[in-house]
């Protein structure tokens, strides 16, 4: 095949935005121009004049429309069985989250369900959730386990995670949660000396570890003996910290060489320099503040200013988050925690490519990177920020291809 044949030039984009690598990272707007796609790779972008027909295997016209990187999630829990609907009128009645947790709620009825869904329904109801997110703009993304608590349904989430990066052609980091809540009937000692044993086991389905670092959990003490055996074995490491409680997980997790910190809504101005100094990334999920009716925030300016890269997650799951929609966790970012359109695009894209440790191949937009990205229906991204409350991605790009968006509800 000669190297025209590979070449598609979308012509005609009123407004291309590109993320840079700089320090701190920042947007790049281009208006009125064109760009090439060769080998699922984002070639170059050029002023939209003298374009010829026959140096391309494909011109296309996208009428002026804007087009920017497609969102990186790099915190999801999208592989479960059943809902947990039921904890709305809960938390109405006036239960809290740990409450419910307390009680054989929350993530352990969701730990009940996904041990008997079949691997086959886990996979066709991850599929389908998959597909709805990447109709709204997601390009990649990362996955935990974490509700089987035991060997064969973590690795049987994991399995599918695999299989969905396959199928649908995204990026997919696994990570193993063993270590997110203790099952019942079983002491914490022995979950948790069951989770380190058998840690070796996961090194070839997943990529990074993960632990839910919080009262009622797992302890700083947890963190780190998982975090010492999780490094040595080569896992990137994630933490779930300072969520609902201060704990101190979050300058540990740092201090052990994390990627990321999440949650962040306790985290002290100390813990955030433990963070800064290690260059781990903030992975934001203001979707979960939110359909929680929470109101403690981050100190997300503390974490602007003192340079620790910001990522921005759906944290999509059944308890606290069911959300498959990183627009509305864009808009929430801009509202909830004063973010400009572009810091909030930068971290929705650039940082949770910099959260998944693939910054360098996606999130950008930039040439050599690759092509997937976002034509939005109208010329200006900024309307994603301003029209709050409207699905604005026409068509979701995956290596330069265009993805069929899906107009069915989905069912578990
Ligand atoms: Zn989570």
């Amino acid at each position: 095949m000669n190297m025209k044949a590979k070449k598609i030039c979308f012509k005609n984009i009123g407004q291309l935005v590109q993320v840079q690598d700089t320090d701190p990272p920042r947007l790049k707007v281009y208006r009125n121009c064109a760009l090439v796609v060769s080998g699922g790779r984002v070639e170059k972008v050029f002023r939209d004049t003298g374009i010829r027909a026959s140096d391309y295997a494909r011109v296309v016209d996208l009428k002026g429309r804007a087009v920017i990187p497609g969102f990186i999630d790099p915190h999801t829990h999208m592989v479960y069985g059943g809902d947990r609907k039921a904890e709305m009128e809960m938390r109405a009645a006036g239960d809290d989250y740990l409450e419910i947790l307390k009680n054989g709620g929350g993530i352990l009825s969701t730990v009940n369900a996904t041990r008997k869904a079949s691997e086959e329904m886990l996979y066709r109801s991850a599929r389908e959730r998959m597909k709805r997110m990447i109709a709204l703009g997601t390009t990649a993304f990362e996955i935990k386990s974490g509700y089987g608590l035991d060997l064969e349904t973590e690795k049987k989430i994991l399995r599918v995670g695999r299989r969905l990066a396959a199928d649908l052609k995204v990026h997919v980091t696994l990570t193993y949660l063993g270590a997110h809540a203790v099952p019942e009937g079983v002491k914490k000692k022995d979950y948790f000396d069951f989770v380190l044993r058998y840690l070796p086991e996961f090194r070839e389905l997943a990529d990074g570890v993960d632990i839910f670092c919080e009262r009622g959990a797992f302890t700083v003490a947890d963190l780190k003996r998982l975090f010492l055996q999780a490094k040595l074995l080569g896992f990137q490491l994630r933490a779930h910290v300072e969520e609902f409680t201060l704990q101190g997980g979050c300058y540990e997790a740092a201090r052990l060489g994390a990627i990321s910190c999440d949650h962040l809504e306790h985290a002290r101005p100390h813990d955030i320099r433990g963070m800064a100094v290690a260059g781990t990334v903030g992975v934001l999920l203001p979707g979960v503040t939110h359909f929680l009716g929470g109101s403690k925030l981050p100190l997300v300016h503390t974490l602007l200013d003192s340079g620790v890269p910001l990522a921005l997650a759906t944290d999509c799951n059944p308890g606290s988050c069911p959300t498959y929609n990183m627009q509305t966790i864009l808009t929430l970012a801009t509202a909830m925690y004063r973010l400009t359109p572009e810091q909030a695009l930068v971290a929705a894209t650039y940082g949770g490519a910099r959260a998944l440790d693939r910054h360098r191949e996606m999130g950008g937009l930039r040439p050599g990177q690759r092509a997937d990205f976002l034509l939005l229906k109208t010329s200006d991204y900024r309307d994603l920020f301003y029209y709050f409350g409207e699905n604005f991605v026409d068509k979701t790009f995956l290596a330069g291809s265009a993805v069929s968006g899906r107009k069915e509800p989905v069912t578990d």
